[in-house]
């Protein structure tokens, strides 16, 4: 619920701002979830005080998705694992100082031959990408993170080796309300914007915000977005209450929480007409930010084969 509150508070005001903060979560999830006693004495104080920010790394150039696809591979020699491929569009990479990383450790094993390993910056044979250029939260920074040889401490796996998949949805299902905070903070900073510049702008000889058809889109914003936030809320609070099972809830929350963003992003640009589709204001930048909310942690098609997949698995229970 913190974690919802602040990257809605954030993102109201700037959704890459947000990021650096709610992708620290996501990189932080796989530990606080299956991080041993010493793992979380050893790196969640510095992460929790702001010291230091965190890194998820599962996506590849061929594994988005298909997660199961993973290429990068993980070879235990002696006390060490040998880390060796490329990480695409990672979120926080060379800002963050803490990276959780999906890699292949038994290819023979299929998604049981997954394990998830924390890389820390300054390990020999870990480099950064170029910092991608994106069509909207500019200011958080994207790269490929790039393992050669990268020598990690048999100590830095997470659980057992072969939990890698179970690791990465786990952290998926709590991270995922997270995103939608950001979306709900995306839409409401939108929304602000669109109602006061209503007020501001005059055609006709009255201020745009008399005119119904205007009033019934700020109407529909407003709404949407609170519904959106109730369902963020709500999912907040039932990780919280440390309920098993929140895939499908995580998931709800993360595609209408999105689908409302964009909406509302987009609607904010038509009440500021052609001024909005300049970058002389800021409402064309919200617009930008809300599209990735439904593309990362997950595309929001995969978010409904999530929510498909457990309603029919309920119905036959
Ligand atoms: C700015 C940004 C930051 C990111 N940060 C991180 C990060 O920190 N860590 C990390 O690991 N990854 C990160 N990602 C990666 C992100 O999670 C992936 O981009 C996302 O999961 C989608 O994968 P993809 O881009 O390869 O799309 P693809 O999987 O190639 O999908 C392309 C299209 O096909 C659809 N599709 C694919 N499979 C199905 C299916 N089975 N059913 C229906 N439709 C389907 C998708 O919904 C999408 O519309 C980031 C991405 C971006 C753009």
């Amino acid at each position: 619920m913190e974690l919802c509150l602040a990257t809605e508070e954030l993102s109201r005001a700037c959704g890459a701002i947000a990021l650096g903060f709610a992708g620290t979560a996501l990189g932080t999830y796989p530990i606080l979830l299956y991080g041993n006693d010493e793992q979380k004495k050893r790196f969640l104080p510095d992460i929790a005080k702001g010291k230091k920010l965190a890194a998820f790394c599962i996506t590849e150039a061929e594994a988005g998705s298909d997660a199961g696809s993973i290429k990068t591979h993980a070879k235990r020699e002696g006390d060490h694992y040998i880390l060796n491929g490329t990480k695409q569009w990672i979120t926080n990479a060379g800002e963050a100082d803490v990276y959780t990383v999906i890699a292949i450790t038994d290819k023979a094993k299929g998604a049981r031959g997954a394990s998830a390993l924390i890389v820390e910056k300054g390990t020999k044979g870990l480099e950064f990408g170029k910092k991608e250029k994106k069509l909207g939260i500019r200011a958080s920074a994207t790269r490929e993170v790039i393992f050669t040889d990268c020598k990690v401490p048999k100590e830095n796996l997470l659980s057992k080796e072969g939990m890698g998949f179970i690791v990465a949805m786990k952290t998926f299902d709590n991270s995922r309300p997270g995103v939608a905070a950001q979306a709900v903070g995306i839409a409401q900073g939108a929304l602000d914007l669109a109602l006061d510049y209503s007020k501001k702008r005059v055609q006709f000889g009255s201020p745009i915000s008399s005119f119904q058809a205007i009033q019934h889109m700020l109407a529909d914003m407003a709404t949407q977005t609170e519904a959106a936030r109730a369902l963020v809320y709500a999912t907040a609070r039932m990780v919280d209450s440390g309920a098993k099972t929140i895939s499908k809830e995580s998931a709800m929350a993360k595609v209408y929480a999105s689908d409302v963003a964009m909406k509302v992003a987009v609607d904010a640009v038509q009440v500021f007409g052609g001024y909005g589709y300049m970058r002389d204001y800021p409402v064309e930048k919200f617009m930008r930010d809300a599209k990735i909310t439904q593309i990362y942690e997950g595309t929001n098609q995969i978010q409904r084969n999530i929510i498909a997949a457990h309603l029919i698995k309920e119905s036959l229970r």
